[in-house]
C-alpha cells in the first residue's frame, strides 16, 4: 500500500525555492536546541537539526544510520506554531505531496521575512557606535579583561525592525559563519548599565570560543557546562543576570498594558 521511506535513503530529500545560498549561522538561545527537542518526539525518532540562511534548500532531510535523520532547516523554522512543526515531522517520516504542499504553504507564508534577509546581511556596515555605547571598545576592553583573544570576532549593534513583539528579541548572538556578534539595539540606551552590554558581549565572546558540544544523537550544545562556567566568571554575573531578567519583565509587562 504505501510507500516505504526507507528505501530512499542516503538521498537527500530537498524543497529548492530560490537559486542561491546566503550565509549558515548560530544563534545564542539556540532555536536549534528547541527545534530539536520538539521533533524528536514528534518524529519518534533521534533527529540532529541544523538551522541555516540557505534560501535555496529550506528543507534537507537525511536519513542516517540507526535510524535517526540529520535535517537542516532554514531559520524560519524556529517560529513555525505547532501545527507546522506536526507536519514538518510528518514531511520528514514521508515527504509525499501532502506533505510537501504542508511545508510550502508555510514557507510560502514567511516568504517576506525570507526575502528581506541576504541584501542587509551583504551590504550592512558594521554599526560599532552606538548612541550611547561604543560596541567596539567594550570588545576589546571585555577581551582584555578575560583575557580572550579573538582577533577575528567582530561587532555590530543589530538592526532595528519594525513591529517586533519582544518575545523574540535576541539581546545578543553571534554569527559563526561571519564571526559576528550582534548586540541588540535596544541596550543602546542610558538606562541600560554598561556592565549588563559588557556581560552580553561577554556572553557572545564565549561562544566564539568555547567549542560546542554533540551529544548522543549528534545534537548540538552550545551552552555546555564549560560554557556556563566560564559564563560565570564574568565579574558581575549576579547583578548582570538580575538586570535581565528585570529587563525582560518590564518589557513584558509594558506589551501587556
Ligand atoms: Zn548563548
Amino acid at each position: 500500500m504505501r510507500r516505504k521511506i526507507s528505501d530512499a535513503t542516503s538521498r537527500p530529500i530537498q524543497l529548492f525555492l530560490f537559486g542561491e545560498s546566503a550565509l549558515a549561522g548560530r544563534s545564542c538561545t539556540d532555536p536549534a536546541e528547541r527545534l530539536n527537542a520538539s521533533l524528536d518526539q514528534l518524529v519518534r525518532a533521534p533527529i540532529r537539526v541544523i538551522l541555516t540562511d540557505n534560501r535555496s534548500s529550506m528543507i534537507t532531510v537525511k536519513r542516517l544510520q540507526n535510524r535517526s535523520f540529520q535535517v537542516r532547516l532554514h531559520r524560519i523554522f524556529a517560529q513555525a506554531e505547532p501545527a507546522t512543526l506536526a507536519a514538518l515531522a510528518r514531511f520528514i517520516r514521508r515527504p509525499d505531496r501532502k506533505n510537501r504542499k504542508a511545508m510550502g504553504d508555510f514557507i510560502a507564508r514567511h516568504l517576506e521575512r525570507i526575502r528581506e534577509k541576504p541584501a542587509r546581511k551583504r551590504a550592512l556596515p558594521l554599526a560599532v557606535r552606538g548612541k550611547v555605547y561604543h560596541l567596539g571598545e567594550i570588545l576589546e576592553q571585555v577581551k582584555q579583561a578575560y583575557q580572550i583573544p579573538a582577533p577575528e570576532v567582530r561587532i555590530s549593534w543589530g538592526q532595528r525592525r519594525g513591529k517586533r513583539k519582544f518575545r523574540a528579541i535576541r539581546l545578543g548572538s553571534f554569527d559563526e559563519e561571519q564571526k559576528l556578534i550582534r548586540v541588540h539595539p535596544l541596550l543602546d540606551r542610558k538606562q541600560v548599565p554598561r556592565f549588563f552590554v559588557e556581560y552580553i558581549v561577554y556572553h557572545e565572546l564565549l561562544h566564539a570560543v568555547v567549542p560546542e558540544a554533540r551529544a548522543a544523537g549528534g545534537r548540538r550544545a552550545s551552552h555546555t557546562r564549560e560554557f556556563k562556567r566560564r559564563e560565570k566568571l564574568f565579574a558581575r554575573y549576579r547583578e548582570a543576570y538580575a538586570f535581565e531578567k528585570r529587563f525582560v519583565e518590564e518589557r513584558w509587562s509594558r506589551r501587556g498594558s
